[in-house]
């Protein structure tokens, strides 16, 4: 981008958001995720670093907080209010925790933390004077708020009266629980009003309500965290004892607040919010992380918009925007033609992303993504990341309609659509492309280490493999002819590839790229052939001689077992509808396939039993189990952490996960132990929950 266009882009950037803002905030509703006006907000703001000459005082990134609605008093903050900045990763929290241990040097400074879980809700500020409550005032702009005391007063949880006769301001959050909001919903429908797109947006509209009587009518709650100002003795000197003071005189605080001696203490909190978050009654979108001592936070101060002292760490969002620099398709091992948008790398859900699929022609057509527009993209666990939605306000008209080409972009050979089908396909079955991504998916699928993309490429490349039956009989003079290749590099390979001979059924059909053949297609048709052969081998004429069942070992016998099933027999099987088992037939059937995996066979490749495939459902969780456990024993429990990802350890410690507690065991020093480390104690029904299907 020029300047000009910097400058063009800011101004369109302000507007949107300042449109936003209004719905958001006025009109207590929006279009879009707060994620997507979050991630406009940054962009905005990282192009106002860029070029400092084009900030102007009406930016959205110029001010705290929210604009003034007019409908109530403005009350100028004794103390202005100032909004902690965000951080989106332990990346950001590390920097952070650098900056303010440069201001904070020597041992006797050691910063220690206290993490307190971050309500979405409203912002408002009490004030106390000799314990009664005489004002509630809104955060508003950060210097003026509006007064909204005449709703704050029917939120029961909010006291009228102190336990002591002190003056006080405190900050707090006024929210509502996941149950209530959904309740307020239903009524807003049942009264044919508008529904509230979150808890927070409720909250807001709630207490700026004119009327109280409707504040009284949705149960709304409120925690505090902050003691702003006070003329009570002995002024707390640790943010912990703050929120425990606060606690004394009467004022609800929100428990799940943890001490964190280090950074690392405090990461490990911020993955313990994140999935405490589902259980919670309220909804929390992020950790504020404090330096603990009041001492150290008055050296640390405050920039000009933020106290240096906080952040906010947010969950990681699932949506963003960026923009489209281009559009590539690409040939998958099937040959199908997907578009795909080549993106300004983002941040979401936790990952940067630099690509995401825009599915077929059709669906990019109907979402009308153009190279160089801005998008609203959307990764939710390990879901493909995709583009949601187009911003077409801020097109600036030098967008590029994207043609689907009419041949293979790889091979140039014709592409089809099939009836019925959404997507393109490439014609020509020897086509390049397709081969490279088999070759990728086979080696994924079999689990071949050192065998990776760049590893199959430059194969390719050399011509060494042509395909895949070609793998096996790889040398290691064959691979050091590759440039990154050295000896013990390519021995470890070949290790690598004949180890993947022996195989289980259901990884070996799933790694062939047959159409429709997904992980779980794999499983019951592998199933389904293994019940297949049994009931050949007992029907099979003996001829008196004693014989053992002798399953199917490889592909020779899968190979017979298939010649011999009849065309619609797949059809039995539960899930597979015509179209599936047709084309699962029609694979084992091709010439090409019959041919591949006798050529496969000649490898020497063998079918084991193996378990289901591994989920990773306990990944990065470490446990410890103790006692004894009901329905199944302590080894197989093991066993299925161990098969779901997840870590068997014997002592509890900070690290640890979870404690599984057997069902009668009494309190047990582990127990113990893991309380006072605030490690999760589960059961034996609660972890099997975690791992269910
Ligand atoms: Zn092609």
């Amino acid at each position: 981008m020029d300047k000009q266009e910097v400058q063009e882009r800011i101004e369109k950037l302000k507007d949107k958001i300042r449109e936003l803002n209004y719905q958001y905030f006025i009109l207590n509703r929006s279009e879009v995720s707060e994620a997507v006006r979050d991630s406009l907000k940054l962009e905005l703001k990282q192009l106002e670093e860029r070029f400092p000459e084009f900030i102007t005082p009406d930016s959205p990134t110029q001010r705290v907080g929210a604009p003034l609605s007019g409908k109530f008093d403005k009350v100028t903050h004794i103390t202005a209010k100032k909004s902690l900045a965000d951080v989106f990763s332990y990346e950001e929290v590390e920097e952070w925790e650098e900056k303010i241990s440069r201001m904070l040097p020597g041992s006797e400074n050691k910063i220690h933390y206290l993490c307190e879980l971050k309500i979405d809700g409203l912002n408002v500020t009490l004030h106390y004077r000799k314990g009664m409550l005489v004002r509630a005032v809104t955060r508003g702009d950060g210097v003026q708020g509006e007064d909204v005391t005449h709703t704050v007063r029917t939120i029961e949880a909010v006291p009228l009266k102190l336990n002591e006769e002190i003056d006080l301001e405190v900050n707090g959050e006024i929210y509502i629980n996941k149950e209530d909001f959904r309740r307020v919903n239903e009524a807003q429908l049942a009264k044919g009003e508008e529904e509230f797109e979150n808890p927070r947006n409720l909250a807001a509209g709630t207490v700026r309500q004119l009327d109280p009587k409707v504040a009284a009518a949705r149960k709304m709650s409120a925690f505090f965290y902050e003691i702003q100002q006070t003329d009570m003795e002995a002024v707390p000197r640790q943010q912990q004892h703050a929120l425990e003071r606060m606690m004394d005189l009467g004022l609800p605080v929100e428990t799940h607040y943890r001490y964190c001696e280090d950074i690392d203490d405090v990461k490990r909190f911020l993955d313990h919010a994140a999935e405490l978050r589902d259980q919670l009654p309220f909804e929390i979108d992020g950790v504020v992380i404090k330096v603990n001592e009041k001492a150290q936070q008055q050296v640390l101060g405050f920039t000009a918009k933020t106290p240096r002292f906080a952040v906010a760490y947010k969950f990681p969002a699932e949506q963003s925007t960026t923009r489209v620099l281009d559009i590539h398709v690409q040939v998958g091992r099937t040959g199908a033609l997907t578009p795909v948008a080549v993106l300004s790398p983002v941040r979401v859900a936790g990952s940067t992303i630099s690509r995401a699929t825009l599915h077929n022609e059709d669906e990019m057509k109907r979402k009308d993504v153009r190279i160089g527009d801005t998008v609203v993209i959307q990764k939710a666990g390990d879901v493909i990341p995709e583009i949601v939605q187009v911003l077409t306000d801020l097109r600036t008209g030098k967008e590029k309609e994207f043609k689907f080409p009419g041949r293979c972009p790889v091979c140039e050979s014709k592409v089809e659509k099939k009836e019925g089908e959404a997507v393109l396909r490439c014609t020509n079955p020897d086509c390049f492309a397709q081969d490279r991504e088999r070759f990728i998916h086979f080696a994924t699928v079999m689990n071949i280490d050192g065998l990776g993309e760049k590893v199959i490429d430059a194969l390719l490349e050399a011509q060494l493999v042509d395909e895949i039956p070609d793998l096996f009989h790889l040398t290691r003079n064959d691979l050091l002819q590759l440039p990154f290749f050295k000896e013990r590099k390519s021995d470890k390979l070949i290790e690598a590839i004949q180890k993947a001979k022996t195989i289980g059924l259901e990884r070996f059909l799933f790694a062939l790229g047959i159409r429709h053949v997904g992980e779980e297609t794999a499983i019951d048709l592998a199933d389904y052939f293994r019940q297949e052969q049994m009931q050949k081998e007992r029907t099979q004429p003996t001829d008196g001689v004693e014989t053992t069942h002798s399953g199917l070992k490889d592909i020779h016998a899968l190979l017979i077992l298939v010649q011999e099933m009849k065309r619609d027999k797949l059809q039995e099987v539960e899930g597979f509808g015509t179209v599936v088992s047709e084309q699962i037939m029609d694979w084992f059937e091709n010439e090409r396939s019959i041919a591949l995996l006798k050529k496969l066979a000649d490898c020497g490749i063998e079918f084991i039993e193996e378990e289901k495939p591994l989920s990773l459902r306990l990944k990065g969780m470490t446990f410890v189990v103790t006692g004894t456990l009901q329905s199944l024993s302590r080894d197989q429990i093991k066993e299925r952490i161990r098969q779901n990802g997840g870590k068997v350890v014997s002592a509890v410690t900070r690290k640890t996960s979870f404690l599984l507690l057997g069902e009668n065991d009494k309190a047990t020093t582990k127990e113990k132990t893991a309380k006072k480390l605030g490690v999760k104690v589960i059961g034996e029904d609660e972890f099997l929950k975690m791992i269910e299907l």
